[in-house]
């Protein structure tokens, strides 16, 4: 099988090198990547997949699990709550709680984009509107064909209230380049929308509480329904076990095509585990490459010009 330049293109975007037998190109695998264990010696003769990018500076990899979640581990408890245990009359006046409850499901349901906008940036429906300094309510085409969903944002995103903006979101934009996408101002079919699952900074990184992603999930729904993308693309734990209803890992899910709401749902690893896990790039371009065959076996929306890519 030859290489298309779409194909190399994508590779080299990811920091994949493609490695060509010299003289029998013809005998390569009809996948492009056998995918490497991820604990797996390197091999030492000339591999013949492509090879991962060096690690960059600041891409310190770190020894984690297969399926590892994308944000640190939990924070210790606050000490607020261990002086409220120990000294209920000493403690400090606490900030004003967040609501309980925020707009019902059905009335977020209604929603149009400048309304959901506006819930979002006032929501106080948990504890996060707290300690953030932004709302991240996504970027993008409202149109899209493809959407991108993560999983909360980090300080960078909270910072800038948009997704993926620190270094896992350069990597974002180098495997969407590599599709022919983008963020930026495009038409619908070159510019992807990017949201998360949740709308706020969890504290210090810290991963997602399941109350506050079931609190949030109407938000990032509602959003997909008035996108009506062709095709979704979960990245992380996170997003992926929550669009599907799912407590399977990564692994598991990722290489086949799974539907939410009817749209075609791809699987696939978080860019920040990718910087950490350089070896699983390889798996996410087969997923990206998924992705694209299922778009283009995907029927054109009605009122799409051109359903292509
Ligand atoms: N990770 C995410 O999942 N989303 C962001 O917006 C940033 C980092």
């Amino acid at each position: 099988m030859s290489w298309t330049d779409r194909q190399r293109a994508m590779l080299e975007a990811m920091g994949l090198k493609l490695w060509t037998p010299p003289a029998a190109s013809d005998a390569a695998p009809a996948l492009p990547i056998a995918p490497m264990p991820a604990a797996a010696p390197a091999p030492r003769a000339a591999p013949a997949v492509p090879m991962a990018a060096p690690v960059r500076r600041g891409e310190v990899p770190v020894e984690l699990p297969a399926e590892v979640a994308v944000a640190e581990p939990p924070a210790p408890r606050r000490v607020a709550e261990v002086l409220a245990k120990a000294l209920p009359s000493a403690t400090p006046a606490a900030p004003p709680p967040a609501s309980t409850s925020g707009p019902s499901r059905e009335a977020i349901a209604r929603l149009d984009w400048p309304a959901l906008r506006d819930e979002v940036a006032a929501c106080r429906a948990c504890s996060l509107c707290e300690s953030r300094k932004n709302t991240v309510f996504g970027v993008g085409n409202e149109r899209a064909h493809w959407m991108v969903v993560g999983e909360a944002p980090g300080e960078q995103e909270d910072l800038k209230g948009e997704p993926f903006v620190g270094a896992a979101g350069k990597l974002l934009d180098s495997m969407l380049r590599a599709l022919g996408l983008s963020r930026e101002e495009a038409p619908p079919q070159r510019q992807v929308y990017i949201a998360n699952t949740l709308k706020c900074r969890p504290p210090r990184n810290r991963n997602p509480d399941p109350a506050e992603l079931a609190q949030c999930e109407p938000f990032l729904q509602r959003q997909i329904e008035l996108i009506q993308p062709r095709i979704i693309l979960a990245m992380g734990r996170f997003a992926v076990q929550q669009l599907l209803r799912s407590q399977e890992p990564i692994g598991r899910l990722r290489g086949r095509v799974h539907r939410y709401q009817g749209v075609p749902l791809i699987v696939t690893y978080h860019p920040a585990y990718l910087l950490r896990n350089l070896p699983d790039k390889a798996r996410a371009w087969e997923d990206l490459c998924l992705a694209l065959k299922t778009l283009d076996e995907t029927p054109a929306r009605a009122g799409d010009q051109d359903g292509s890519v």
